[in-house]
C-alpha cells in the first residue's frame, strides 16, 4: 500500500477510483476485456486493504444523458468475475441509486457506478458545470485514487475536478503506464523507430510533428497513410483521406527530408471495392490505387520491409493498426509489425486502445512487448510533451 500512503490508512474508507473501463462491445458483449483486467489490481489492493472501493468510469460517447447501449453493467459484471467478487452496481452516477449502493458497501466491498458520461457535466467545457458534477461525486468518496490511464489527458470532472476536492494519490497503473512513458521521452535508445497508423488521422498527425524532433525512423501505415500519399501527388481511390491535412503531410515530407528524420511509407498497399469483411483484396502499388478502390491495410512488401526496421530497432513505440484488423482479409500488415515488435532487442511499447485490442485479436504473445499501454490519446499526449491534466492535479 505504499502507494497510496498519502490518503493514510483507507480501511473503511469510501474510496472513489477512476478507472478507464472503456472496453470495445458488440451489443452487450464485450471484445476485449484488456482495459477491466488492467484495472483489477488497484482495486484489488484497496479492496484488500479494507477500502469500500467506489469505481467511476465511462464507456463510449454518450451524449451526457443516460443512454442503454452504453450502461457499464456487463462491464461491471465482468468486473466482478476477474476479481472473484461480487460487484454492486449503480443504476446512477450520482443519484439515489448510486448513494444508496455507496452507503451498503461493508469495508473491502467494490461498487461500480453507471456511465459516467450519462451526465453532461462530466465532460462540459464549462468549469461550474464541470463543478457542479464533481461535488455530487466527491460526497461519494473520502479519498480519490485517479487509476484511469487512457482518460488523464482530458480535463474531466471525474478525472480532474474530483481531484481537487478529495485526498487524492495516483493508482498502481498510472504510475507505470506514465514510467515507460518517461523512457521514450528521456533518452530513448537508438534506433528509435515510431510506428503509427489507425483511423484518427488528424489526431495522429499533430504528434508527428513532435516525434520529427526525437525519433530516427516514422513509419506511416493505417489510414493516415492515404492523406500522405495524397501529398506525393498518388491517387488515393475511396480510401480514408483528410483533404485539409494534404498540405500538412507534405511538410512533415519536405521537413523529414532536411532534418534526417526518416518518415517511411508503404510501397504497397492491399485494397478492396467495399468496406466489408468479405470483400476481394487485391494488393496494389501505391502508385496506381484504383480509383474505385478502398485501400484497407498496407501490402505484404511494405510489411517486411516495416518489420525489419522494426525488427531493427532498440526503442520502438507502436500506436494505430496497420489496416482493418477487424476483417481477416485486412490484418496481416497489423500482424507481421505487431510480430515484428516483440523480437525487438530493446523496449518496444504498444499504445492504443485498438492496437492493444489487435494484439490480443491476433493471438500475438502479450509477454513478448515491453509495455502495452492502456491509453492511446494520452500516451501519444505525453510523447507529445503537452501536460496532461489528470496528473498535474495529482501533483498539489
Ligand atoms: P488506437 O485505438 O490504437 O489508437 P485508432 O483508434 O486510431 O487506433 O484506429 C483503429 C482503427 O483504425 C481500427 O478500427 C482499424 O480498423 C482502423 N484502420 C486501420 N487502417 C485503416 C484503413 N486503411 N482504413 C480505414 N480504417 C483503418
Ligand atoms: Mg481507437
Amino acid at each position: 500500500m505504499a502507494e497510496y500512503a498519502s490518503l493514510g490508512d483507507v480501511a473503511g474508507k469510501r474510496v472513489l477510483v477512476r478507472s478507464d473501463l472503456n472496453v470495445p462491445l458488440d451489443g452487450a458483449r464485450i471484445t476485449d476485456d484488456g482495459r477491466i483486467r488492467a484495472s483489477v489490481p488497484t482495486i484489488r489492493e484497496l479492496s484488500e486493504a479494507g477500502a469500500r472501493v467506489v469505481v467511476m468510469a465511462h464507456l463510449g460517447r454518450p451524449k451526457g444523458e443516460p443512454d442503454p447501449a452504453y450502461s457499464l453493467r456487463p462491464v461491471a459484471a465482468r468486473l466482478g468475475e476477474l476479481l472473484g467478487t461480487e460487484v454492486a452496481f449503480a443504476d446512477d452516477t450520482v443519484g439515489e441509486s448510486a448513494r444508496a449502493v455507496v452507503s451498503g458497501l461493508q469495508d473491502g466491498q467494490v461498487a461500480v457506478l453507471e456511465n459516467v458520461r450519462f451526465d453532461a457535466g462530466e465532460t462540459s467545457k464549462d468549469d461550474d458545470e464541470r463543478a457542479a458534477f464533481a461535488d455530487r461525486l466527491a460526497e461519494l468518496g473520502d479519498a480519490f485514487v485517479s487509476d484511469g490511464f487512457g482518460v488523464v489527458h482530458r480535463k474531466q470532472a471525474s478525472v480532474y475536478d474530483v481531484a481537487q476536492r478529495l485526498p487524492h494519490a495516483m493508482g498502481g497503473l498510472v504510475r507505470t503506464e506514465t514510467e515507460v512513458l518517461r523512457r521514450l521521452t528521456q533518452s530513448p535508445e537508438r534506433p528509435y523507430v515510431v510506428v503509427l497508423g489507425g483511423s484518427k488521422v488528424s489526431d495522429k498527425l499533430a504528434v508527428i510533428d513532435n516525434l520529427l524532433g526525437k525519433a530516427d525512423t516514422l513509419l506511416i501505415g493505417g489510414g493516415m497513410v492515404f492523406t500522405f500519399l495524397a501529398a506525393q501527388g498518388h491517387g488515393v481511390g475511396q480510401s480514408l483521406l483528410e483533404k485539409d491535412q494534404v498540405d500538412t503531410c507534405r511538410a512533415y515530407l519536405e521537413r523529414s527530408a532536411e532534418s534526417g528524420v526518416e518518415i517511411v511509407l508503404p510501397t504497397d498497399v492491399v485494397v478492396a471495392p467495399e468496406f466489408k469483411a468479405d470483400a476481394e483484396p487485391t494488393v496494389v502499388p501505391v502508385a496506381e490505387i484504383p480509383s474505385d478502390q478502398i485501400g484497407l491495410d498496407i501490402g505484404p512488401d511494405s510489411a517486411t520491409a516495416f518489420a525489419e526496421i522494426v525488427r531493427g530497432a532498440r526503442t520502438v513505440f507502436w500506436n494505430g493498426p496497420m489496416g482493418v484488423f477487424e476483417f481477416d482479409s485486412f490484418a496481416a500488415g497489423t500482424r507481421v509489425v505487431a510480430e515484428a515488435l516483440t523480437e525487438v532487442d530493446g523496449l518496444s511499447v504498444v499504445g492504443g486502445g485498438d492496437s492493444a485490442a489487435a494484439v490480443r485479436q491476433l493471438g500475438v504473445p502479450e509477454s513478448g512487448f515491453g509495455h502495452i499501454s492502456t491509453g492511446g490519446g494520452a500516451s501519444l499526449e505525453y510523447l507529445e510533451g503537452k501536460e496532461l491534466p489528470g496528473l498535474t492535479v495529482l501533483e498539489d
